[in-house]
């Protein structure tokens, strides 16, 4: 915090460089898909994994020997990236699918839903073996906060619109200080089945993690402030009985140590099998392929939960799931 502050005060990220037109591209490469900017839900931070700058990790991937696509892709696989000064480069229109998530092998066209930013650098962590290896600077950091801020308010995202390469398949991408930024980013998105701003839901969570035992009825007596000192003494937090951002922030952690539900994750078709596995719905193998059988077990769910039973994995599914899930464990 130290060194982020003088960072902060001096921080003049130069305007953003359009790279679109100035980046290599290949005509003849495989072309992107396209996607609704609309339906976008979440951003994904990646490292370059290599020391070269922006415009040659474009030259690679749009090249001959591209990891990516025999032949190259048509132009940098990631929807933004951010140079070693900070400096944030716009590299594809919003309505390119680019490669920005990777193979999760999730359903569908698979980079649809997400933007994407590579970091320039080659970053340190558990997962990579690499003595060259280093760290983003201050200015990468901030810069890359700065729009993430910038993308949730424009696609109204909660924190957990953030992802990390990791979170998709990638362990080594973007490297641990980065990996870290995502994930204290994420903790604070809303825990699914809670609603902690207001007294109910506060007494909700208190009692769901045994700390109240009163009723849930929205009055903020001493039983129920009693109740938040011992959680917060619990958790090494000064017991004042105050509901501040630090609490919320460990009620938030303990409450997603209770539910198992997360234990799933919808981003993957692995995830989804496992879910209407164990919801008993899907009776086939677990093997991240969302063929007929996965589509007739949703299409089963949906129609037995009064949704539209397209066979679609959308945001109201994905809800009903979650309750399920819930409503099994309770
Ligand atoms: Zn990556």
């Amino acid at each position: 915090m130290q060194q982020l502050v003088p960072a902060i005060q001096g921080l003049e990220i130069p305007d953003v460089l359009d790279g679109r037109g100035h980046l290599a591209t290949n005509p003849n490469g495989l072309q992107w898909p396209g996607r609704d900017p609309e339906a976008l839900r979440g951003l994904v931070w990646h490292q370059a994994l290599s020391w070269g700058s922006v415009e040659a990790v474009a030259r690679y991937h749009t090249g001959a020997n591209s990891h990516l696509y025999p032949g190259g892709v048509e132009s940098i696989a990631y929807t933004w990236a951010i140079r070693r000064n900070g400096q944030i480069v716009l590299c594809n229109d919003f309505n390119k699918a680019v490669w920005s998530q990777g193979y999760a092998k999730r359903p569908g066209n698979e980079n649809a839903e997400f933007v994407s930013v590579m970091y320039e650098g080659l970053f340190d962590g558990p997962h990579l073996d690499d003595p060259s290896a280093g760290q983003p600077t201050y200015l990468q950091m901030l810069a890359g906060l700065a729009l993430w801020h910038v993308c949730k308010d424009i696609w109204q995202w909660h924190d957990d619109a953030l992802y990390g390469h990791y979170l998709l398949g990638k362990p080594a991408c973007p490297g641990a200080a980065l990996e870290t930024m995502v994930a204290a980013i994420r903790s604070n998105a809303p825990v699914p089945g809670y609603e902690l701003t207001n007294v109910q839901g506060r007494q909700e969570a208190l009692k769901a993690l045994g700390y109240y035992t009163g009723a849930v009825d929205g009055l903020w007596g001493p039983e129920s402030k009693g109740a938040l000192m011992r959680f917060q003494s619990d958790h090494g937090l000064v017991a004042d009985g105050v509901w501040g951002t630090a609490t919320e922030a460990a009620v938030k952690t303990a409450l997603r140590a209770l539910s198992p539900v997360p234990a799933y994750d919808f981003t993957t078709v692995e995830g989804r099998q496992e879910a209407l596995k164990a919801l008993g719905y899907y009776t086939g193998v677990v093997d991240g392929l969302w063929g007929a059988q996965s589509k007739e077990a949703l299409i089963r769910f949906q129609s037995e939960h009064a949704l539209v039973a397209d066979g679609i994995w959308g945001p109201q599914t994905e809800a009903a799931v979650l309750q399920a899930l819930q409503a099994r464990q309770a």
